[in-house]
């Protein structure tokens, strides 16, 4: 089921109290995020599916690519599955960090009917789609929402919630380092670790955990590292060739474009990855404000983050790369001056 045309518009934030009076009032809910999920994306639908099941109410959790190898050691993750292909009927849909209605992907084929659709997110681009929303695009990860959200309905906060929205939060901030962190983004890390949250093992088996193929993927993108507009842009670029060659999953290139963000004087990163359909997934980041990838891949139909947002653009990776490049010019020129 898509939302009808009238439910995707700009509507005003809800408050938490309205929210949690829609929880409490229905008894069956799904709860969905977006395609090729995150941390943030997995995190906060454990920790919504949690709060759901506190309130005793019946919850079913979709993905379209169910729970990434790499989180399936978070707390709840068995409760999240690839949507099943026949239609479910559901009082409320709960999308949590999903920018555009569209980007939950399949789950919405397997949606018979919702009477009512919540949206709580973080992007700048969201659509605002849904009958309740609360969109806070100053908050670093959906995750930081959801544990306001969850204090002011008086909700416990158990060792499996504090732990997927701790996920949710450190990955969002790449670790508590991104300039979208803030001192309560700290001061609810605080609180997670006083709910049980051992931050030593948990970033270990987020961060220092890969299998060795992801190791041979970054060798093999390295090698098509790109440097552009005066080494203030780097980009590199996966085939799909590559990828069946190396093996990988997916997954396993989240995270990798950092590596040639952190170069010095680089102020964009771009990654390419071309897509079974004839497409490109583009994946951006920035590091300084007057460079807005958000708005770069807002033109392609794409969205996201000022600092770090993505898009699927038709074509070659060739041409994907020529018309981001176009696009990014005069925010380029403007830098150089
Ligand atoms: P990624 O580069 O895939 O890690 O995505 C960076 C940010 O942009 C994340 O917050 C994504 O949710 C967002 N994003 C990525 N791709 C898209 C897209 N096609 N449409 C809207 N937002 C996107
Ligand atoms: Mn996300
Ligand atoms: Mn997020």
């Amino acid at each position: 089921m898509r939302l009808p045309k009238w439910k995707i518009m700009m509507k005003e934030n809800n408050t938490f109290e309205e929210i949690a009076q829609a929880l409490q009032s229905h008894e069956t809910f799904l709860v969905v995020s977006h395609v090729r999920p995150d941390g943030d994306a997995i995190g906060c639908q454990i920790a919504m599916a949690e709060c759901l099941k506190a309130l005793g109410k019946k919850v079913t959790v979709w993905n379209e690519d169910g729970v990434p190898e790499k989180f399936r050691f978070l707390p709840g993750h068995e409760q999240v599955t690839q949507p099943p292909g026949r239609p479910q009927i559901f009082d409320v849909a709960i999308a949590v960090d999903v920018a555009v209605h569209n980007r939950v992907g399949t789950p919405l084929e397997s949606i018979g009917a919702v009477k009512q659709w919540i949206n709580m997110d973080h992007h700048v681009t969201n659509d605002r789609h849904g009958d309740f929303v609360y969109i806070d695009a100053g908050s670093p990860a959906t995750g930081q929402i959801l544990f306001h959200f969850f204090q002011a309905m008086n909700l416990p906060i158990s060792r499996t919630i504090a732990d997927n929205l701790f996920a949710a939060v450190s990955t969002d901030t790449g670790s508590f380092q991104y300039p979208n962190t803030t001192a309560e983004t700290f001061e609810i890390g605080a609180q997670l670790v006083r709910a049980g949250v051992d931050v030593g093992d948990i970033s270990q088996r987020i961060y220092d955990s890969h299998p060795l193929r992801r190791i041979e993927l970054m060798r093999e993108l390295l090698n098509t590292l790109e440097l552009d507009f005066e080494m203030r842009m780097a980009s590199i670029c996966l085939t799909q060739e590559a990828s069946a060659r190396l093996g990988v999953l997916p997954e396993d290139n989240e995270g990798l474009i950092d590596h040639i963000r952190a170069i010095e004087g680089v102020v964009v990163a771009a990654f390419f990855e071309e897509l079974p359909e004839g497409k490109v997934r583009v994946s951006m980041r920035s590091k300084d404000r007057r460079v807005d990838v958000a708005q770069v891949c807002s033109a392609f139909a794409g969205g996201g983050h000022s600092l770090a947002a993505g898009a699927r653009v038709p074509g070659t990776i060739q041409d994907v790369m020529q018309k981001v490049k176009d696009q990014l010019a005069p925010m380029m020129t403007a830098l150089a001056r």
